[in-house]
């Protein structure tokens, strides 16, 4: 069976291979990774999964941190990168 992974915005669970993780690196800043090393979140490669995961609290909560800095910023550019907006 494959592994199951839980999307922070939509809440769904799907396979790793229709989502990606973002990884909150030592620097506070938050990157695309899909090593399992440290923390980090799963999020479905959807806008609209992206747009729900910035509600504040949401992504401090999974990562157990108490805030993150720029995280709207951060989390748009990296669905930026994932050619999510538009
Ligand atoms: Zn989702």
């Amino acid at each position: 069976m494959v592994p199951q992974r839980t999307c922070i915005g939509c809440r769904a669970k799907r396979s790793a291979e229709e989502m990606v993780r973002i990884c909150l690196a030592g620097d506070g800043q938050l990157h695309l990774s899909a090593s399992s090393n440290g923390r980090g979140v799963w999020i479905c490669k959807k806008k609209d999964c992206f747009k729900a995961a910035m509600i504040k609290g949401r992504i401090e909560r999974a990562l157990r941190v108490s805030s993150l800095t720029d995280m709207q910023k951060q989390l748009s550019s990296i669905s930026e990168v994932l050619g999510l907006l538009g």
